[in-house]
């Protein structure tokens, strides 16, 4: 439990306290996925920079996106599929039904759009969860998933998993359409959150481009790259 209770007329910051699990206790849960490719951890340095405005921030994260939903896509299921080529009829192959994508608003647009460019006819719902500053719970304010669903799999994407609240929260809410197969998709990603959608989740995978080292007491991870939504869209 977190403890946001008042000392001495002082409210206490929602993670001073908690007890955090390390990077090696959380290297080694199930269905997490952590890329390895030298591309990304290259980008991934330059989104980190605090000197990286805000134009070139949101170009990065839709690359850093698009390198991820090509890892997040590798193990996706195909079915044959007729085609012809200038020479001769073939067989080839197709996805075997739809790929959503759900962007956490607002900070997960810009994952989403990198996804699209991999994916160009996935379906994007949009669903906004915004975290309460004092208590770090999660709240729905915004919620376009359709009523029918005829998915493979749902990617929801947010770049940073640090208490994983609305995580949790995003992947309850898709749990209700029936979706056969849900991942996470994030850029960032601190042990404690990382463990909580994980033992909250553990039938989905998890893809991230880093494990940092922890939280601050105001609940943003280090070292980390600061507030991703404000650093993509220039609300400072
Ligand atoms: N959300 C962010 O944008 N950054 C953090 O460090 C934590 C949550």
């Amino acid at each position: 439990m977190l403890d946001t209770s008042s000392q001495g007329g002082q409210r206490k910051p929602p993670m001073y306290g908690v007890q955090q699990p390390t990077r090696d206790e959380v290297l080694t849960l199930p269905r997490v996925h952590i890329s390895q490719h030298p591309v990304m951890a290259h980008k991934l340095t330059a989104l980190r920079d605090r000197h990286t405005a805000p134009p070139e921030f949101y170009r990065l994260v839709k690359e850093i996106g698009e390198l991820l939903a090509y890892e997040a896509t590798a193990s996706l299921a195909l079915e044959t599929s007729k085609t012809e080529t200038p020479l001769m009829k073939t067989e080839g192959h197709k996805l075997a039904g739809g790929i959503g994508i759900t962007p956490i608003l607002r900070a997960g647009l810009g994952l989403a759009e990198g996804f699209r460019e991999v994916i160009s006819d996935a379906q994007v719902w949009h669903l906004g969860l915004r975290r309460d500053e004092r208590t770090l719970q999660a709240l729905e304010y915004y919620n376009q998933l359709p009523h029918k669903v005829n998915l493979q799999v749902c990617y929801a994407v947010d770049p940073m998993l640090a208490t994983g609240g609305s995580a949790i929260d995003a992947i309850n809410i898709l749990k209700l359409r029936g979706i056969p197969r849900l991942s996470y998709v994030g850029i960032i990603a601190a042990p404690y959150g990382l463990q909580k959608l994980a033992q909250a989740h553990p039938d989905i995978d998890i893809y991230i481009a880093a494990l940092d080292d922890g939280l601050n007491d105001l609940g943003y991870i280090v070292p980390g790259l600061g507030d991703a939504g404000d650093r993509q869209f220039g609300t400072f």
